[in-house]
């Protein structure tokens, strides 16, 4: 079976919501990422997130159905309660290592080694940096649990800069950019050869980063052009991210696919195929992934969780891609980008 090493999904901050033992939740076939369902399907691995809910609750995904318009813009949260959801999800994924149902991996000859094994690979992403201090001290305690990989901003205005407000019919230039303290802290995390994520970044902060000379990365979002919302990218970003020697991973979320999948929160597996051709046209076959999004938004039928990815892959097949470009898509690329930016 064709092992996929994906670029975002929400588990940790899923079975942080629930509540109870995350160890036996996790050995359960519940939620759309769990041991048996990776077994299942392939899943070896990917970015795992670390995520600051405003409440401690399962994550609401009727939130997103139906929803023609606008979503309200999310509240800003401060650092003390999202700094205790981080740790207590980093606790889990600890608690999910000991279990040895996945492992914590912060280089890629970890990946690879554990992906060999048949065990789950997982490398801790911080979505949304609230729960750091300007100083960045915090920033150098949750390297040392591991993290390596970023984004500034989740869908809400913070320190570091705005993010997007969930919203169709106009693209990502929804505010200001990076503010001084942002670029302090994407410079540092360059310099620890983090990944720096885009994936919920308003587009002048995208261009701040740009000039930073960091590889353009966004984990989980899709191409403008097939669905206008402020979470996908326009052309201009994708080109940059495959010239930065960035990449970009498929987000399997209905919303984000096509504009029925917007106004209906339901779509299917060939409206991501759909985005992966127009993403692999401009950014290029070395720089597209996939960030399925899995355990936080309403997935397309056919792919409703990990066990289900077999049929991305055969419908990647149906659609003519070849073997070694279904590689570079489901594994190699994003191995690749960690092996330019990762240390060790
Ligand atoms: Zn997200």
């Amino acid at each position: 079976m064709r092992q996929v090493f994906d670029g975002h999904n929400d588990a940790l901050s899923r079975l942080w919501g629930a509540g109870g033992d995350p160890v036996a939740r996790f050995r359960r076939a519940e939620g759309q990422v769990n041991a048996p369902g990776a077994r299942a399907g392939g899943f070896a691995g990917g970015f795992f997130a670390l995520f600051s809910p405003e409440r401690r609750a399962a994550f609401d995904f009727a939130a997103f159905r139906g929803d023609a318009g606008a979503m309200p813009p999310p509240n800003p949260i401060a650092q003390g309660p999202a700094l205790a959801s981080v740790m207590a999800q980093v606790g889990i994924a600890r608690q999910l290592h000991e279990a040895g149902l996945l492992v914590l991996c912060t280089t890629v000859a970890q990946i690879e080694a554990a992906m060999g094994r048949g065990q789950v690979a997982a490398l801790l992403h911080l979505e949304g940096a609230e729960c750091l201090d300007g100083d960045l001290l915090v920033l150098d305690a949750l390297y040392a649990s591991g993290l390596r990989s970023l984004g500034p901003v989740w869908s809400r205005p913070t320190l570091w800069g705005e993010g997007v407000p969930f919203a169709y019919g106009r693209d990502g230039d929804t505010g200001p950019g990076l503010t001084a303290d942002g670029r302090r802290l994407v410079a540092r995390c360059a310099a620890l050869g983090m990944v720096v994520d885009t994936s919920h970044l308003n587009a002048k902060g995208f261009w701040d980063i740009a000039e930073m000379g960091v590889p353009l990365v966004a984990t989980h979002s899709n191409a403008w052009d097939l669905c206008a919302t402020t979470r996908n990218l326009t052309r201009a970003q994708l080109k940059t991210i495959g010239e930065t020697g960035g990449m970009v991973g498929l987000n399997y979320a209905a919303m984000f696919l096509s504009p029925e999948g917007w106004s209906t929160g339901r779509a299917r597996v060939d409206d991501c195929l759909r985005q992966l051709d127009a993403m692999i046209d401009v950014a290029g076959e070395d720089h597209v992934g996939l960030g399925s999004d899995f355990d936080g938004a309403p997935m397309p039928e056919g792919l409703g969780s990990v066990a289900a990815l077999p049929n991305l892959i055969a419908a990647m097949e149906r659609q003519g891609f070849g073997a070694v470009l279904i590689d570079k898509i489901c594994r190699e690329n994003w191995l690749a980008l960690l092996g330019r930016t990762l240390h060790g």
